[in-house]
């Protein structure tokens, strides 16, 4: 392991005390305050004050530290009718954890998280993936990565409304939520938000089982992932099954833990390029379980590239045995985008 167990259980204690944050900002949906970034997608209360609260844990964990964050703050730093409000909420959740701390403390700490990866070790923070679920009421999660010369070396997801339980359905949110975590050759291990003491519990990939449908999953926003490919792979491989749906990073930390076979990304067209901070901590996270990883021609995630994932499109993680089956149906199918 890249870093210590003291080191380890530091960032669990931050992504938890993260988790019960987005928790508290969730439970009053119908106030809360968000704003529209310039690809017309939402940012909430949340993802900043969870980008600032990770930011600051990080820091006084283990000392400055380089972070490539989704967020910044400069839209908050604007002041206006719409950022005043905003501005506040982000500053009362913050200071759940951080009681003490200024406005523009506030605003500083989100963007500690400005690193533009281009150094040789750097973390990777995606504070609310699956915002649109999140403001659905549905899954999402605080997604971690640590980088190191172009390889994921540590992954933490914390999933707040993703149950322990498997037999409970992946679209009702758990109360306690859980949290995964993964370093490179230590496997990936399941922890209670809530009870960050109790013992971990070990988590594998699925082996594929003959005779048994595939069980797959995939986005719920039909503008990030083709269905209709999905279902023709299916097709291909004699299936009759139908894609559970959630959002987040939580589809990796589902095939990990062998509540599905497979998770399919399927690019809607060949231009969108996939962000490091949506994929470092899922992806670590579904093969140190002992699941495979590529994007659709098969081809490893490459984190050597800066903070887009430049040379991939789409992504496969699926069961060892079955990953090679769905990129030879990608394949015989013809889907795999030319314009790489
Ligand atoms: P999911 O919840 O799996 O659908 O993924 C949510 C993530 O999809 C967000 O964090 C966005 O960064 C990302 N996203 C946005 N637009 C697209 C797109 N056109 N194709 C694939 N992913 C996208
Ligand atoms: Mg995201």
């Amino acid at each position: 392991m890249t870093i210590s167990e003291e080191q380890y259980h530091s960032v669990l204690d931050i992504i938890a005390s993260a988790c019960r944050v987005a928790r508290a900002v969730q439970k009053d949906l119908p106030n809360l305050r968000q704003l529209t970034k310039d690809d017309r997608s939402p940012v909430t209360v949340a993802d900043f004050a969870v980008q600032a609260i990770v930011a600051l844990g990080l820091r006084d964990a283990l000392g400055p530290q380089l972070i490539v964050g989704e967020e910044n703050a400069d839209e908050l730093r604007t002041p206006g009718p719409e950022q005043n409000p905003i501005r506040q909420a982000v500053l009362d959740a913050v200071r759940l954890v951080y009681p003490d701390l200024t406005l523009e403390e506030m605003l500083d700490a989100i963007d500690l998280c400005n690193h533009d990866a281009t150094s040789s070790i750097y973390w990777t923070l995606d504070p609310i993936d699956g915002t649109k679920g999140f403001l659905r009421g549905q899954q999402y999660a605080i997604a971690l990565g640590k980088i190191e010369n172009g390889q994921v070396t540590f992954g933490v997801m914390g999933c707040p409304n993703l149950s322990a339980d498997q037999t409970r359905p992946l679209d009702q949110p758990d109360e306690h939520g859980v949290m995964y975590a993964a370093t490179a050759s230590g496997g990936t291990w399941e922890h209670l938000i809530d009870r960050l003491d109790s013992e971990p519990r070990r988590v594998r990939a699925g082996d594929i089982r003959p005779g048994q449908p595939i069980r797959t999953c995939g986005s719920v926003e039909k503008s990030h992932s083709k269905l209709s490919d999905t279902m023709r792979i299916l097709e291909h491989l004699n299936e009759d099954s139908t894609p559970v749906r959630l959002d987040s990073q939580c589809k990796y930390a589902v095939v990990a833990r062998n509540q599905a076979d497979a998770y399919l990304r399927m690019p809607i067209g060949a231009d969108y390029v996939e962000k490091i901070w949506d994929h470092a901590a899922g992806m670590l996270i579904a093969t140190e379980a002992g699941a495979v990883v590529s994007d659709i021609t098969g081809k490893p995630l490459d984190f050597t590239q800066g903070w887009r994932l430049e040379t991939n499109r789409g992504v496969i993680c699926a069961a060892e045995g079955l990953h090679s089956r769905i990129i030879e149906a990608i394949d015989a199918l013809g889907i795999a985008p030319t314009a790489i």
